[in-house]
């Protein structure tokens, strides 16, 4: 298609900020294909692969997966033909390491980041979205925030359940790690020159779908 612009982009913010919602919605928009580390590491875990045994522990204590492993795995698809034209990263890079990582990577592809986007959203108000918040065992779909506990997925008919690292106790930790680990991901891309846009993500999801588009352009 001419005139379409390949879009490569970072999509930042805490746990509970909707990088899911938003970042399904700007793949569609942008065309382009949106990779979560976290669905993938979900994925891997319900087929009961190695990495998903691997990830299980960390991804239920609200700790991180080792860089290592995740690098591993993104290296891949970063390098598909998929990926070639354009992509949206969400939840990764997640620590300065695997940021060096994926410069790594991109460089050897020849290939630049367009836009790293911080979807930002107070404390409170993650805590009060998650302790909410069903997801469809199945595909990852969110549901509003008043499903009861095993109500079926309107997109496929899987059960409807609260996230095992959902409890307050470990979004608690989840938010130090994005405190500790993540945020400074974003300092680094600033030193590094990369266009980092920061937008608001709290009221209608329509409404923060706008903001996001007119923040990154094209
Ligand atoms: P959220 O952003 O809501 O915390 P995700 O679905 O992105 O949720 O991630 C869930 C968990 O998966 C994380 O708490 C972590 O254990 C693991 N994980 C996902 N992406 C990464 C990553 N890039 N590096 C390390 N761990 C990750
Ligand atoms: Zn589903």
């Amino acid at each position: 298609m001419i005139g379409v612009r390949l879009m490569r982009l970072v999509l930042m913010g805490p746990p509970g900020a909707g990088k899911g919602t938003q970042g399904a919605r700007l793949a569609q928009r942008y065309g382009i294909p949106r990779y979560s580390t976290g669905d993938i590491l979900r994925a891997a875990r319900r087929e009961g692969t190695e990495l998903g045994r691997a990830a299980q522990g960390y991804m239920d204590a609200g700790e991180l997966v080792p860089d290592a492993v995740i690098l591993g795995m993104m290296r891949g698809t970063l390098s598909s033909e998929e990926a070639a034209a354009g992509f949206l990263l969400d939840g990764f890079p997640r620590t300065v390491a695997q940021a060096e990582g994926l410069a790594d990577v991109l460089d050897d592809l020849g290939l630049e980041l367009d836009a790293v986007v911080d979807l930002d959203v107070p404390d409170e108000e993650i805590v009060r979205r998650l302790s909410a918040r069903r997801v469809c065992t199945d595909c990852g779909r969110v549901a509003p925030s008043d499903t009861v506990e095993g109500a079926s997925c309107p997109d496929c008919g899987g059960d409807l359940r609260q996230r095992s690292d959902d409890d307050p106790r470990t979004v608690r930790r989840r938010l130090e790690v994005y405190r500790d680990e993540t945020a400074p991901v974003l300092d680094w891309y600033e030193r590094a020159d990369t266009r980092v846009v920061r937008v608001r993500g709290t009221g209608l999801v329509q409404d923060v779908h706008e903001r996001l588009v007119e923040a990154i352009g094209a």
